[in-house]
């Protein structure tokens, strides 16, 4: 028995790195696994813990890129017999145990939307994922503009995000970026047309090279097929996919929705009811007072508002 790291699955094979002698390795899964165990503080827990403790136990799972497994190398071909519980789960991409998302967002074409980088805060706090925030595109934008966008962006720094501009076709803050990839699994994420394929390929020349042969691999066509990688680079991965296609909440009561805005909670000790404030309508409120005396972005606000609200009308729905 021996463990290895999924880097690569492609046409039911799988690619692991030994975890002692780190070479890879090509093993298969027989049919779908038992899931083990579960660590309680991961996401996927989370959604396991819905269905009931039968259907729990009789669950199965395939095991995915990003997972930590057992396999066994007594036979003449590899099998992987256990999937190691996993910190977080994606489905789109297909991956888990990431360490941090790269949530890039261009400073114009497509326009700078707070409301969209507020919504994917929300998500990245519920998912336990750890979000790296990258401006792209700041050459296409008028110096001012940046200037005002930056001052603002300011405010997310104060509250703990990193924030990195780049503009990749000039190489400008890449080789800063590449340095926060070291010894982890990163996935890129962002709208179309943010410039997440130039980012990457400033950041490794050689994957566009990589991608087409893959393509010519499976043939024309073909590469919409089941394949996800992660591509070695300084020391960690990065995940080459497209991305989340879904940007939607799984919240299903309005006063979850505060417990994601680390700023707000810092604050709610202040607030006359305390933690269980939800800065709405309540009077003496610290959230409220923070916009009104401009130490929170007023969009910061305002997007917490409308996301209340939509977890309040997607409840009408059922
Ligand atoms: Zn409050």
């Amino acid at each position: 028995m021996r463990k290895g790291f999924i880097k690569k699955y492609i046409a039911n094979q799988y690619t692991l790195i030994d975890l002692e002698t780190k070479e890879e390795v090509i093993a298969f899964a027989r049919g779908k696994l038992r899931y083990v165990k579960l660590d309680e503080d991961s996401t996927f827990y989370r959604q396991t813990s819905m269905k009931t403790k039968k259907e729990q136990k009789i669950m199965t799972i395939s095991p995915k890129v990003g997972d930590y497994v057992v396999y066994d190398d007594s036979e003449d071909q590899f099998l992987i017999t256990e999937i190691l519980p996993r910190r977080n789960d994606l489905v789109r991409p297909d991956v888990c145990n990431i360490d941090q998302v790269l949530l890039v967002f261009s400073a114009i074409s497509p326009d700078f939307s707070f409301h969209l980088l507020d919504k994917f805060l929300v998500i990245m706090n519920q998912e336990r994922l750890t979000p790296v925030l990258i401006i792209s595109k700041i050459d296409l934008i008028g110096k001012e503009q940046l200037e005002a966008l930056k001052k603002d962006l300011e405010y997310y720094k104060n509250i703990g995000y990193d924030i990195y501009y780049v503009n990749s076709k000039q190489r400008i803050g890449i080789d800063v970026l590449s340095e926060i990839f070291r010894d982890k699994i990163s996935v890129l994420a962002g709208q179309t047309g943010v410039g997440k394929s130039t980012l990457l390929n400033a950041l490794m020349p050689e994957l566009e090279l990589k991608t087409q042969e893959i393509s010519k691999a499976l043939g024309r066509g073909k590469h919409t097929t089941r394949h996800t990688e992660l591509y070695r680079y300084n020391g960690g991965f990065i995940v080459d996919t497209p991305g989340f296609s879904k940007i939607e909440f799984v919240i299903f009561h309005v006063d979850e929705v505060r417990g994601f805005y680390p700023d707000f909670l810092k604050l709610s000790a202040e607030c006359r009811f305390g933690s269980k404030c939800l800065h709405l309508n309540e009077p003496d409120c610290a959230v409220k007072h923070a916009v009104e005396t401009k130490d929170m972005l007023a969009s910061r606000y305002e997007n917490y508002v409308a996301f209340c609200d939509e977890v309040k009308n997607q409840k009408d729905k059922y």
